[in-house]
C-alpha cells in the first residue's frame, strides 16, 4: 500500500515560512528591505519582548495599494518581478514574495498603508496568508505601517527554542543598526516599549553611526577608524571602514553587504581574523565594515529563502584583493604612528 501522499497547502506554508521567519529578528530583516525597496527615507521600529509580543515597523515610502491588500500576504505574490530572467537584473531586496506571507503564517498581521497621491490609507488584518476581513479606510501620512503580534504563538515548539526576549531584541536592534550604517542617508529609530533605543536622523557620516553603535568608552573613536577608500577592478568594486591597529574595544563588529544585501560570509571573517590577529597581537578585536558590489549577473541571491547567504564567481580572486587592501592599509597605519611616536 503506497504510503507518500502530498502534504496540503498549509502545512506547505506553515513549513516555508519557518524557515523564512526563524525569529523575530528574521521578520524585522525582512521588513525592512520591503520599506527600503518601497524607497523609504524614514524607518522607525517599535519592539516588544523582542518582537515576540510586537514588531512594529512604519516606513514613508511608497506605500500599497488597497487593490493589492488580497494578494499582499500570498506566498510568491511580488511586485518586483515577473520571470526568473529578472533576477539576473535585480534591484530590489525582495523577489520572491515570500516574507509577508511568512509572517502571516506565523503571527497576526495588520498592515495600513496610505500610497502615494491617493487621498486614503487602508487597514487590512491578515492570518495565514489571507486578507480576513476587507480593508477599511484608515487616517495615517503616505507610507506603511506592519505589524506582527504575538509571534510563533501557533507554534509551540519553536516558541519553547526562542523564548529569551533579551536575546530577540538584541538581535533585532543589531539587524537594524547594520543597516542603518549602511543606508546612512535613511533615518532609523529603534523603540523598545515606548522608549527610543536607537536612532539615526539620515544625515550622519557612517564613522558617526560606528561611534553610536559601538559607544566606545573614549571619544577617540575617530581616530581609531580607517577607510577602505572605494577600490575597483574588473570584477568588483568595494570600499568600507575598519579599525585600527590600536583598537581596544571588548568586541569584534564585522558587517558585510554584498550588492546593499546584508551577508554572512564566514570565508571572508575568518579571513579577517587572521589579519587582525597577524597585525594586533595586543587584541584581536576588531571592527570591518565592508561594502561589496558585484555585477548582479555574476552573484545568485537565490541560494536561500532568508538571502543571508549568496554565491557568486571569482570569490578567491575577491577576497585577496580584500585582504591586500586590508593588510596594506593597516601597515601604512602602524608605520605612521611608528613616525610620530619619534618626532
Ligand atoms: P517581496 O519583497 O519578495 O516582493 P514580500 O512578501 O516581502 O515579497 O512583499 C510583498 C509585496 O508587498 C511587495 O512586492 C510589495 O509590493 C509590497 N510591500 C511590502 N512591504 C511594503 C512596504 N513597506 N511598502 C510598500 N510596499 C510593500
Ligand atoms: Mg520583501
Amino acid at each position: 500500500m503506497a504510503v507518500i501522499r502530498e502534504l496540503d497547502i498549509e502545512t506547505v506554508n506553515k513549513i516555508a515560512a519557518g524557515e523564512v521567519v526563524k525569529r523575530p529578528s528574521c521578520a524585522l530583516k525582512e521588513l525592512i528591505e520591503n520599506s527600503l525597496d518601497a524607497q523609504s527615507t524614514l524607518i522607525q521600529i517599535k519592539l516588544i519582548e523582542g518582537g515576540m509580543t510586537l514588531l512594529q515597523i512604519t516606513d514613508n515610502g511608497i506605500g500599497i495599494h488597497q487593490a493589492d491588500y488580497p494578494l499582499l500576504c500570498k506566498r510568491f505574490a511580488t511586485s518586483k518581478i515577473q520571470s526568473y530572467d529578472d533576477l539576473s537584473s535585480l534591484t530590489t531586496f525582495g523577489f520572491r514574495g515570500e516574507a509577508l506571507s511568512s509572517i502571516s503564517q506565523v503571527s497576526k498581521v495588520t498592515v495600513c498603508s496610505r500610497k502615494q497621491g491617493e487621498p486614503l490609507g487602508y487597514k487590512g488584518i491578515f492570518l495565514n496568508g489571507n486578507l480576513i476581513e476587507a480593508p477599511e479606510p484608515f487616517a495615517l501620512d503616505k507610507g506603511t505601517l506592519i505589524k506582527s503580534e504575538n509571534m510563533f504563538s501557533n507554534m509551540h515548539e519553536r516558541l519553547r527554542a526562542l523564548g529569551n526576549h533579551v536575546e530577540e531584541y538584541k538581535s533585532c536592534l543589531d539587524i537594524a543598526q547594520k543597516y542603518s550604517l549602511h543606508y546612512n542617508n535613511v533615518g532609523f529609530k529603534v523603540l523598545k516599549l515606548d522608549s527610543l533605543e536607537y536612532s539615526t536622523s539620515g544625515r550622519e557620516d557612517k564613522t558617526e553611526i560606528i561611534t553610536k553603535i559601538l559607544k566606545p568608552d573614549e571619544n577617540s573613536l575617530a581616530a581609531q577608524i580607517l577607510e577602505i577608500p572605494p577600490t575597483q577592478n574588473e570584477i568588483c568594486s568595494f570600499q568600507g571602514l575598519i579599525s585600527s591597529n590600536d583598537y581596544s574595544w571588548k568586541q569584534s563588529y564585522f558587517v558585510l553587504f554584498i550588492n546593499n544585501r546584508l551577508v554572512d560570509c564566514k570565508e571572508l571573517k575568518s579571513m579577517i581574523i587572521g589579519i587582525y590577529t597577524s597585525y594586533c597581537p595586543r587584541s584581536s578585536n576588531y571592527f570591518v565594515y565592508l561594502s561589496l558590489k558585484i555585477l548582479p549577473s555574476e552573484i545568485d541571491v537565490n541560494v536561500h529563502p532568508t538571502k543571508r547567504e549568496v554565491r557568486f564567481s571569482h570569490q578567491n580572486i575577491i577576497f585577496t584583493e580584500i585582504q591586500n587592501k586590508i593588510q596594506e592599509i593597516l601597515k601604512s597605519n602602524s608605520t605612521s604612528k611608528s613616525f610620530n611616536i619619534r618626532n
